[in-house]
């Protein structure tokens, strides 16, 4: 029998963090063939199709056939066991991937040389910030012409907040590239350009060894002089810096051609923190505790109609899981039944007999465990940290026939808890309102209703611009705020007040009236 706290200690659980098209595909199947999970590269392709078949539903569901055995991978590297949570590529769905963030203790995140810092990665560390991630930086495909890693560095420090310790840095880039020099163990890595294997990489010991002025040449000069410039920088690499998130180790490479990514992998298994004690509403919880808990952050709806079930995806946070063990569902108050919980190993689901604190298990189930919900051995506690975000797309639900509005709410209560959407019911009417991060989501929740709930809708504009849970210290100034703006104000499927802006200069305008009034545009689950 293993114990929790050696089998704790051994995990690192992580995702990685991207603008679309930066290559977090082509790296993920990269670490997965360094980690000896898969023998070719290629094997996570089948996920990428659907990122551009954005109406297309068949396509949609069959996206979600394959995604579910790859959310998860895991696999051992040196005398560790690591757990690689994937996002879904599709930004439609990005509210799973902020939620997959809670989940994780660190992420990887990878940039583009020739674009620097992106838009989606800007809102990404945003959601990494909320914790305090510890986040471990890549810059990707050297093997092209890209912005002077310098310039890079600066954008990551000034745009994103983190101080960057490069860990190795580019001898050269695009035609010019020639590898990379590992300033932590004074060692080239020199790059052939092969794509197709994992070659034996040529390295030579030393940054002034004898004769690499003559075999590299400018590239080398220029490599001389930064790593001058940031040894007077003074960016010393600092691991409680990194695990407090102040600070960020950069690897440079091309993914594509196996480069950079095997010492990337080294660095990260080093340095990224096993799994974190999580904060509840009751107490810490250590992830060395004997007894079993863990929170869902993710549930997959399963969309082949004679497998009509869901899989959550739970993170465990303390003690062991074991097959056949009752689990208690903290919001329901009482036991959850599970027909069987998965494991991930690259693309086979497999059924898991033990999981440890770190690792993610999928819990099939008939639409009894909702997202933010905490299963343990029968204490009662509420996991913190895993929020709603609010929406920025809005749809008001029109019936088609009115008799079925009782499913209609019964569908929307489901796929409330599932995350597929959020509802809104303003106080002063009737209308439902839908509130999305992309519009894919409004598909999937039409389609579902029609599928499982037998309720056609359809989903008309309306004039709500954004979404923000209010609250106020001060109950009567809080209830003349309410009252003043009740045609704005709504519900949200927890039954929290939300106030429904039509414009952003209506926000802010209520704002300022309004200066005792938090307006959040994220929330705790409930
Ligand atoms: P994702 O959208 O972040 O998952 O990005 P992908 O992994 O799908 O990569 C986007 C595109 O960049 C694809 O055409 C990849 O082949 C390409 N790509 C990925 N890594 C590299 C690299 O290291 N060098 C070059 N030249 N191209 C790359």
């Amino acid at each position: 029998m293993s114990n929790v706290a050696d089998q704790a200690l051994l995990r690192r659980t992580f995702a990685i963090i991207s603008h679309p098209d930066a290559g977090k595909t082509t790296l993920t199947e990269k670490l997965l063939l360094f980690g000896g999970a898969i023998q070719l590269a290629g094997t996570v392709k089948g996920r990428k199709a659907t990122r551009h078949a954005t109406s297309d539903w068949m396509a949609l569901e069959q996206q979600r056939g394959i995604s579910i055995t790859t959310s998860v991978m895991q696999f051992p590297y040196k005398d560790r066991i690591v757990n690689l949570l994937d996002t879904p590529g599709h930004e439609d769905f990005s509210e799973d991937t902020y939620r997959t963030l809670t989940a994780v203790d660190s992420a990887l995140m990878v940039i583009d040389a020739a674009k620097g810092v992106e838009t989606r990665t800007i809102k990404l560390m945003e959601v990494c910030r909320l914790r305090d991630t510890p986040i471990i930086s890549f810059v990707n495909k050297l093997d092209r012409e890209g912005r002077p890693p310098l310039e890079l560095l600066d954008e990551i420090e000034k745009v994103l907040g983190l101080q960057c310790t490069p860990i190795t840095w580019p001898l050269g880039m695009g035609r010019e590239f020639k590898g990379v020099y590992h300033l932590l163990e004074d060692r080239f890595y020199l790059y052939s350009g092969d794509k197709h294997r994992i070659s034996e990489i040529e390295t030579v010991d030393g940054l002034l060894s004898p004769g690499l002025g003559d075999r590299f040449g400018q590239s080398y000069q220029t490599l001389r002089d930064e790593i001058e410039l940031l040894q007077m920088a003074g960016t010393e690499f600092d691991l409680d810096k990194y695990r407090a998130a102040k600070l960020t180790p950069v690897f440079f490479g091309s993914a594509i051609s196996n480069f950079g990514v095997r010492e990337l992998l080294n660095g990260f298994v080093e340095w990224a923190p096993p799994p974190q004690p999580r904060a509840t509403d009751a107490r810490d919880v250590e992830p060395t505790e004997s007894k079993f808990s863990g929170f869902v952050f993710k549930i997959q709806a399963n969309m082949d109609p004679k497998h009509r079930d869901r899989v959550a995806f739970l993170r465990v946070c303390s003690g062991a899981y074991r097959r056949g063990m009752a689990l208690h569902s903290v919001r329901l108050g009482g036991p959850v039944r599970i027909s069987s919980a998965l494991t991930f190993m690259a693309s086979d689901r497999e059924t898991v007999e033990e999981a440890w604190p770190g690792d993610i298990i999928g819990l099939h189930n008939h639409g009894n465990i909702a997202i933010g919900d905490a299963l343990t051995e029968g204490e009662t506690l509420r996991f913190l940290g895993i929020p709603n975000f609010a929406p920025e797309l809005f749809r008001r639900v029109v019936l088609r026939d009115p008799l079925k509005a009782k499913q209609l709410n019964k569908g929307l209560d489901q796929l409330c808890e599932e995350g597929a959407t959020q509802v809104y019911r303003p106080l002063t009417n009737n209308d439902i309102i839908l509130g999305a991060v992309g519009t894919l989501q409004f598909d999937v929740v039409q389609f579902r209703l029609r599928d499982e709930y037998n309720v056609e809708s359809s989903f008309e504009p309306v004039s709500v611009h954004c979404a923000r849970w209010v609250d106020c210290p001060d109950p009567a100034l809080f209830n003349a705020f309410v009252d003043k703006n009740e045609t704005r104000m709504a519900r949200d499927h927890y039954g929290d007040l939300v106030y429904l802006a039509s414009s952003s200069v209506n926000l802010s305008m209520t704002r300022e009236r309004h200066p005792e009034v938090r307006f959040l545009d994220t929330k705790e689950h409930a």
